[in-house]
Protein backbone atom coordinates (compact mmCIF):
# COMPACT_ATOMS: atom_id res chain seq x y z
CA UNK A 1 0.00 0.00 0.00
CA UNK A 2 1.49 3.39 -1.14
CA UNK A 3 1.82 5.94 2.34
CA UNK A 4 -1.00 8.29 2.17
CA UNK A 5 -0.03 11.67 0.85
CA UNK A 6 1.03 14.55 2.90
CA UNK A 7 -0.40 18.31 2.74
CA UNK A 8 1.73 21.23 3.18
CA UNK A 9 1.39 21.26 6.78
CA UNK A 10 2.48 17.86 7.15
CA UNK A 11 -0.60 16.23 7.88
CA UNK A 12 -1.17 12.77 6.52
CA UNK A 13 -4.47 12.55 4.09
CA UNK A 14 -5.83 8.95 3.89
CA UNK A 15 -9.84 9.98 4.20
CA UNK A 16 -12.05 10.04 1.34
CA UNK A 17 -15.98 10.88 2.07
CA UNK A 18 -18.26 10.72 -0.92
CA UNK A 19 -21.48 12.44 -1.26
CA UNK A 20 -23.21 10.63 -4.19
CA UNK A 21 -26.64 12.57 -3.90
CA UNK A 22 -27.87 16.08 -3.38
CA UNK A 23 -31.56 13.82 -2.95
CA UNK A 24 -32.95 13.60 0.65
CA UNK A 25 -35.68 12.21 1.81
CA UNK A 26 -35.66 14.61 5.09
CA UNK A 27 -35.74 18.20 5.65
CA UNK A 28 -33.79 18.90 8.85
CA UNK A 29 -34.13 22.60 9.76
CA UNK A 30 -30.31 22.95 9.81
CA UNK A 31 -29.58 21.49 6.57
CA UNK A 32 -32.10 22.17 3.81
CA UNK A 33 -34.99 25.02 3.78
CA UNK A 34 -38.38 23.10 3.95
CA UNK A 35 -39.36 23.21 0.14
CA UNK A 36 -36.67 21.52 -0.59
CA UNK A 37 -33.99 22.67 -2.96
CA UNK A 38 -33.10 22.92 -6.74
CA UNK A 39 -32.18 19.14 -7.60
CA UNK A 40 -28.55 18.96 -9.60
CA UNK A 41 -29.78 16.83 -13.24
CA UNK A 42 -29.49 13.60 -13.21
CA UNK A 43 -26.39 13.73 -15.77
CA UNK A 44 -24.32 16.16 -13.42
CA UNK A 45 -24.10 13.21 -10.79
CA UNK A 46 -21.32 10.98 -11.22
CA UNK A 47 -21.82 7.94 -12.71
CA UNK A 48 -21.14 4.64 -10.52
CA UNK A 49 -18.29 3.50 -12.76
CA UNK A 50 -16.98 7.16 -12.74
CA UNK A 51 -16.71 7.20 -8.61
CA UNK A 52 -15.34 3.62 -8.53
CA UNK A 53 -12.44 4.53 -10.82
CA UNK A 54 -11.62 7.87 -8.31
CA UNK A 55 -11.89 5.72 -5.25
CA UNK A 56 -9.27 3.80 -7.50
CA UNK A 57 -6.99 6.30 -8.16
CA UNK A 58 -7.28 8.07 -4.78
CA UNK A 59 -6.51 4.73 -3.12
CA UNK A 60 -3.31 4.15 -5.46
CA UNK A 61 -2.55 7.21 -3.92
CA UNK A 62 -2.50 6.26 -0.29
CA UNK A 63 -5.91 7.37 0.39
CA UNK A 64 -7.27 4.25 2.44
CA UNK A 65 -10.45 4.96 4.58
CA UNK A 66 -13.63 5.92 2.15
CA UNK A 67 -17.28 7.06 3.87
CA UNK A 68 -20.10 7.02 1.98
CA UNK A 69 -22.45 9.87 2.49
CA UNK A 70 -25.04 12.71 0.89
CA UNK A 71 -27.84 13.81 0.87
CA UNK A 72 -29.08 11.10 1.65
CA UNK A 73 -26.87 8.01 0.76
CA UNK A 74 -29.89 5.09 0.62
CA UNK A 75 -31.48 6.94 -1.85
CA UNK A 76 -30.00 6.27 -4.34
CA UNK A 77 -30.77 3.50 -6.47
CA UNK A 78 -28.69 0.39 -6.70
CA UNK A 79 -26.42 1.93 -3.86
CA UNK A 80 -25.14 -1.33 -2.48
CA UNK A 81 -23.65 -2.42 -5.58
CA UNK A 82 -22.06 0.84 -5.56
CA UNK A 83 -20.90 -0.33 -2.09
CA UNK A 84 -19.84 -3.53 -3.07
CA UNK A 85 -17.78 -2.01 -5.62
CA UNK A 86 -16.06 0.03 -3.52
CA UNK A 87 -15.10 -2.08 -0.89
CA UNK A 88 -13.42 -4.77 -3.40
CA UNK A 89 -11.39 -2.17 -4.88
CA UNK A 90 -7.71 -3.70 -3.65
CA UNK A 91 -5.72 -1.82 -0.74
CA UNK A 92 -8.93 0.11 0.62
CA UNK A 93 -9.14 -0.69 4.19
CA UNK A 94 -12.22 1.30 5.85
CA UNK A 95 -15.54 1.40 3.92
CA UNK A 96 -18.31 3.57 6.35
CA UNK A 97 -21.40 5.37 5.48
CA UNK A 98 -23.68 7.99 7.22
CA UNK A 99 -27.45 8.16 6.84
CA UNK A 100 -30.06 9.80 8.43
CA UNK A 101 -31.49 6.12 8.86
CA UNK A 102 -35.19 6.20 7.50
CA UNK A 103 -34.33 3.28 4.90
CA UNK A 104 -31.47 1.59 7.32
CA UNK A 105 -34.46 -1.34 8.28
CA UNK A 106 -34.54 -2.48 4.39
CA UNK A 107 -30.72 -1.84 3.98
CA UNK A 108 -28.60 -3.35 7.26
CA UNK A 109 -27.47 -6.78 6.34
CA UNK A 110 -27.26 -5.63 2.25
CA UNK A 111 -24.80 -3.35 3.09
CA UNK A 112 -23.28 -5.22 5.96
CA UNK A 113 -22.79 -8.16 2.71
CA UNK A 114 -21.52 -5.44 0.67
CA UNK A 115 -18.62 -4.03 2.80
CA UNK A 116 -19.71 -1.41 4.88
CA UNK A 117 -18.55 -2.07 7.75
CA UNK A 118 -19.15 1.20 9.79
CA UNK A 119 -22.43 3.48 9.70
CA UNK A 120 -23.08 6.37 11.04
CA UNK A 121 -26.87 7.85 12.08
CA UNK A 122 -28.16 11.10 12.49
CA UNK A 123 -30.35 11.14 15.77
CA UNK A 124 -30.87 14.29 17.38
CA UNK A 125 -33.62 13.29 19.27
CA UNK A 126 -35.51 10.68 21.05
CA UNK A 127 -39.06 12.01 21.27
CA UNK A 128 -41.10 11.43 17.44
CA UNK A 129 -42.86 14.49 17.66
CA UNK A 130 -39.55 16.62 18.02
CA UNK A 131 -38.23 14.45 15.41
CA UNK A 132 -40.74 15.61 13.03
CA UNK A 133 -40.12 19.28 13.78
CA UNK A 134 -36.37 18.64 13.12
CA UNK A 135 -36.73 16.39 10.35
CA UNK A 136 -39.68 17.80 9.21
CA UNK A 137 -40.85 14.16 8.52
CA UNK A 138 -42.58 12.36 10.83
CA UNK A 139 -40.36 9.11 10.76
CA UNK A 140 -38.84 8.58 14.17
CA UNK A 141 -39.93 5.05 14.54
CA UNK A 142 -38.75 3.83 11.21
CA UNK A 143 -35.13 5.72 11.99
CA UNK A 144 -35.32 3.74 15.43
CA UNK A 145 -36.00 0.42 13.81
CA UNK A 146 -33.42 0.84 11.15
CA UNK A 147 -31.05 1.60 14.24
CA UNK A 148 -31.87 -1.72 15.61
CA UNK A 149 -31.65 -3.15 12.31
CA UNK A 150 -28.43 -1.70 11.91
CA UNK A 151 -27.22 -3.33 16.06
CA UNK A 152 -28.50 -6.66 15.33
CA UNK A 153 -27.18 -7.25 11.85
CA UNK A 154 -23.85 -6.68 13.54
CA UNK A 155 -22.51 -3.39 12.03
CA UNK A 156 -19.75 -2.24 14.58
CA UNK A 157 -19.65 0.62 15.95
CA UNK A 158 -23.49 2.04 15.41
CA UNK A 159 -22.27 5.77 15.91
CA UNK A 160 -25.52 7.60 16.53
CA UNK A 161 -24.93 11.80 14.98
CA UNK A 162 -26.76 14.25 17.41
CA UNK A 163 -26.58 18.40 16.26
CA UNK A 164 -27.06 19.69 19.44
CA UNK A 165 -29.12 23.10 19.39
CA UNK A 166 -30.34 25.40 22.54
CA UNK A 167 -34.17 25.33 23.52
CA UNK A 168 -34.16 22.30 20.31
CA UNK A 169 -32.87 19.35 21.81
CA UNK A 170 -30.51 20.23 24.36
CA UNK A 171 -32.60 19.09 27.11
CA UNK A 172 -32.23 15.70 25.61
CA UNK A 173 -28.37 15.25 25.53
CA UNK A 174 -28.73 13.14 29.06
CA UNK A 175 -30.91 11.12 27.28
CA UNK A 176 -29.19 10.72 24.57
CA UNK A 177 -25.85 9.73 26.59
CA UNK A 178 -27.75 7.47 28.61
CA UNK A 179 -28.17 5.37 25.49
CA UNK A 180 -24.50 4.17 26.04
CA UNK A 181 -25.72 2.38 29.45
CA UNK A 182 -28.03 0.16 27.09
CA UNK A 183 -26.16 -0.62 23.56
CA UNK A 184 -22.62 -0.43 22.40
CA UNK A 185 -23.50 2.45 20.42
CA UNK A 186 -21.11 5.55 20.10
CA UNK A 187 -23.43 8.39 20.38
CA UNK A 188 -21.69 11.73 19.27
CA UNK A 189 -22.75 15.35 20.00
CA UNK A 190 -21.66 18.08 17.23
CA UNK A 191 -21.80 21.59 17.51
CA UNK A 192 -24.39 23.27 14.94
CA UNK A 193 -22.59 24.38 11.98
CA UNK A 194 -23.58 27.62 10.05
CA UNK A 195 -24.49 26.16 7.09
CA UNK A 196 -28.06 28.13 6.69
CA UNK A 197 -28.24 32.02 8.00
CA UNK A 198 -31.39 31.59 10.04
CA UNK A 199 -31.16 31.48 13.84
CA UNK A 200 -27.73 30.02 14.08
CA UNK A 201 -26.37 32.17 16.70
CA UNK A 202 -29.69 32.15 18.69
CA UNK A 203 -29.37 28.05 19.10
CA UNK A 204 -25.96 27.51 19.19
CA UNK A 205 -24.47 25.80 21.81
CA UNK A 206 -21.02 25.09 22.44
CA UNK A 207 -19.26 21.68 22.89
CA UNK A 208 -17.58 22.62 26.78
CA UNK A 209 -21.33 23.29 27.65
CA UNK A 210 -22.34 19.65 26.52
CA UNK A 211 -19.60 18.43 28.23
CA UNK A 212 -20.41 19.69 31.01
CA UNK A 213 -23.73 18.63 30.77
CA UNK A 214 -22.77 14.51 30.10
CA UNK A 215 -20.42 15.33 33.61
CA UNK A 216 -23.70 15.74 35.82
CA UNK A 217 -24.95 12.14 34.59
CA UNK A 218 -22.29 9.72 35.64
CA UNK A 219 -18.55 10.50 35.85
CA UNK A 220 -16.84 10.80 32.24
CA UNK A 221 -13.06 9.29 31.68
CA UNK A 222 -11.54 9.64 28.33
CA UNK A 223 -11.31 6.82 25.85
CA UNK A 224 -9.24 5.22 22.77
CA UNK A 225 -10.01 8.08 19.45
CA UNK A 226 -11.62 6.46 16.79
CA UNK A 227 -10.11 3.98 14.40
CA UNK A 228 -10.66 6.58 11.43
CA UNK A 229 -8.45 9.44 13.34
CA UNK A 230 -11.70 11.78 12.93
CA UNK A 231 -12.68 14.86 14.91
CA UNK A 232 -14.02 13.54 17.89
CA UNK A 233 -12.95 13.59 20.75
CA UNK A 234 -14.23 10.05 22.84
CA UNK A 235 -15.37 9.07 26.69
CA UNK A 236 -16.79 6.76 28.55
CA UNK A 237 -19.17 6.29 31.38
CA UNK A 238 -18.18 4.16 33.86
CA UNK A 239 -19.73 0.63 33.52
CA UNK A 240 -21.57 1.70 30.18
CA UNK A 241 -21.21 -0.68 26.54
CA UNK A 242 -20.73 2.36 24.66
CA UNK A 243 -18.64 5.53 23.82
CA UNK A 244 -19.60 9.37 24.26
CA UNK A 245 -17.69 11.37 21.47
CA UNK A 246 -17.52 15.27 21.37
CA UNK A 247 -17.30 17.00 17.86
CA UNK A 248 -16.67 20.78 17.84
CA UNK A 249 -16.08 22.24 14.83
CA UNK A 250 -17.02 25.60 15.08
CA UNK A 251 -15.36 26.31 18.87
CA UNK A 252 -12.33 23.90 18.77
CA UNK A 253 -10.14 23.66 15.87
CA UNK A 254 -9.77 20.17 14.59
CA UNK A 255 -7.91 21.47 11.29
CA UNK A 256 -4.11 20.08 12.99
CA UNK A 257 -5.31 16.41 12.82
CA UNK A 258 -7.60 16.97 9.80
CA UNK A 259 -6.98 13.81 7.25
CA UNK A 260 -9.74 14.33 4.96
CA UNK A 261 -11.16 14.94 1.19
CA UNK A 262 -14.23 15.28 0.49
CA UNK A 263 -15.40 14.87 -3.63
CA UNK A 264 -19.34 15.96 -4.15
CA UNK A 265 -21.93 14.24 -5.42
CA UNK A 266 -21.10 16.34 -9.00
CA UNK A 267 -17.62 15.74 -9.23
CA UNK A 268 -15.77 18.67 -7.41
CA UNK A 269 -12.86 18.09 -4.81
CA UNK A 270 -12.90 20.22 -1.63
CA UNK A 271 -10.08 19.52 0.92
CA UNK A 272 -12.14 21.67 3.69
CA UNK A 273 -15.39 21.77 4.52
CA UNK A 274 -15.26 25.35 5.19
CA UNK A 275 -13.69 26.40 2.43
CA UNK A 276 -15.03 27.51 -1.34
CA UNK A 277 -12.03 26.19 -2.85
CA UNK A 278 -13.10 23.28 -5.22
CA UNK A 279 -11.20 21.16 -7.74
CA UNK A 280 -13.75 19.97 -11.01
CA UNK A 281 -12.87 16.15 -11.01
CA UNK A 282 -15.72 15.53 -13.35
CA UNK A 283 -14.73 17.32 -16.06
CA UNK A 284 -11.39 15.53 -16.69
CA UNK A 285 -13.30 12.03 -16.19
CA UNK A 286 -15.85 12.86 -18.74
CA UNK A 287 -12.93 14.27 -21.11
CA UNK A 288 -11.08 11.02 -21.31
CA UNK A 289 -8.25 12.31 -18.51
CA UNK A 290 -6.00 9.23 -17.72
CA UNK A 291 -5.63 8.21 -14.16
CA UNK A 292 -2.19 10.15 -13.68
CA UNK A 293 -3.88 13.19 -15.04
CA UNK A 294 -6.20 12.87 -12.44
CA UNK A 295 -4.39 11.70 -9.58
CA UNK A 296 -1.86 15.00 -10.33
CA UNK A 297 -5.28 16.81 -9.29
CA UNK A 298 -5.71 15.45 -6.41
CA UNK A 299 -2.59 15.72 -5.19
CA UNK A 300 -2.22 19.09 -6.23
CA UNK A 301 -5.31 20.25 -4.78
CA UNK A 302 -4.27 17.99 -1.42
CA UNK A 303 -1.16 20.34 -1.24
CA UNK A 304 -3.52 23.47 -1.29
CA UNK A 305 -5.56 22.31 1.37
CA UNK A 306 -6.06 25.13 3.73
CA UNK A 307 -4.05 24.72 7.08
CA UNK A 308 -7.39 25.68 9.11
CA UNK A 309 -10.78 27.02 8.88
CA UNK A 310 -12.24 30.72 9.41
CA UNK A 311 -15.31 29.63 11.54
CA UNK A 312 -14.86 31.86 14.50
CA UNK A 313 -14.69 34.65 12.06
CA UNK A 314 -17.77 36.19 12.25
CA UNK A 315 -17.74 37.67 9.00
CA UNK A 316 -16.46 34.15 8.03
CA UNK A 317 -19.69 32.47 9.73
CA UNK A 318 -22.42 34.36 7.64
CA UNK A 319 -21.17 33.36 3.90
CA UNK A 320 -20.55 29.47 3.83
CA UNK A 321 -20.87 28.55 0.49
CA UNK A 322 -22.47 25.48 -0.08
CA UNK A 323 -24.45 23.68 2.49
CA UNK A 324 -24.16 19.61 4.13
CA UNK A 325 -26.50 18.08 2.20
CA UNK A 326 -24.63 19.45 -0.99
CA UNK A 327 -20.63 18.73 0.15
CA UNK A 328 -21.53 16.06 2.15
CA UNK A 329 -21.35 15.89 5.65
N1 LIG B 1 -28.36 12.43 5.20
C1 LIG B 1 -27.36 11.80 5.94
C2 LIG B 1 -27.49 12.12 7.42
O1 LIG B 1 -28.24 13.01 7.78
O2 LIG B 1 -26.80 11.45 8.20
C3 LIG B 1 -25.94 12.11 5.47
C4 LIG B 1 -25.65 13.51 5.06
S1 LIG B 1 -25.77 14.72 6.37
C5 LIG B 1 -25.38 16.17 5.49
C6 LIG B 1 -24.33 14.34 7.33
C7 LIG B 1 -24.29 14.91 8.70
O3 LIG B 1 -24.23 16.31 8.59
C8 LIG B 1 -25.47 14.59 9.57
O4 LIG B 1 -25.02 13.93 10.76
C9 LIG B 1 -26.06 15.94 9.92
O5 LIG B 1 -26.57 15.99 11.21
C10 LIG B 1 -24.86 16.84 9.74
N2 LIG B 1 -25.21 18.23 9.52
C11 LIG B 1 -25.95 18.77 8.52
N3 LIG B 1 -26.06 20.11 8.67
C12 LIG B 1 -25.36 20.42 9.79
C13 LIG B 1 -25.09 21.63 10.49
N4 LIG B 1 -25.58 22.80 10.07
N5 LIG B 1 -24.34 21.59 11.60
C14 LIG B 1 -23.84 20.40 12.06
N6 LIG B 1 -24.05 19.23 11.45
C15 LIG B 1 -24.81 19.23 10.34
FE1 LIG C 1 -31.06 15.16 4.74
FE2 LIG C 1 -28.97 14.51 6.24
FE3 LIG C 1 -29.42 17.08 5.55
FE4 LIG C 1 -31.06 15.91 7.27
S1 LIG C 1 -28.87 16.30 7.58
S2 LIG C 1 -31.69 17.14 5.46
S3 LIG C 1 -31.09 13.84 6.56
S4 LIG C 1 -28.89 15.43 4.19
Amino acid sequence: MPAPPTDSFHRKIDYLRLSITDRCNLRCTYCMPESGVARLDHTEILRYEEIVRLVRIAVSKGISKVRITGGEPLVRKDVLSLCESISRVPGLSSLSLTTNGVLLSDFAVGLLQAGVRRINVSLDTLKPERFAKIARKDLFNQVWAGIMAAEEAGISPVKLNAVIMCGVNDDEIEDLARLTFRFPFHVRFIELMPFRQSDHESVFMPASEILERLRRVAPLEASSADESNGPALYYRFQGALGKIGIISPVSGHFCPSCNRLRITSDGKLRTCLFSSDETDLRGPLRQGAPDEEIAAALLAAINKKPEKHQLSSPVFRKCISRPMFSIGG
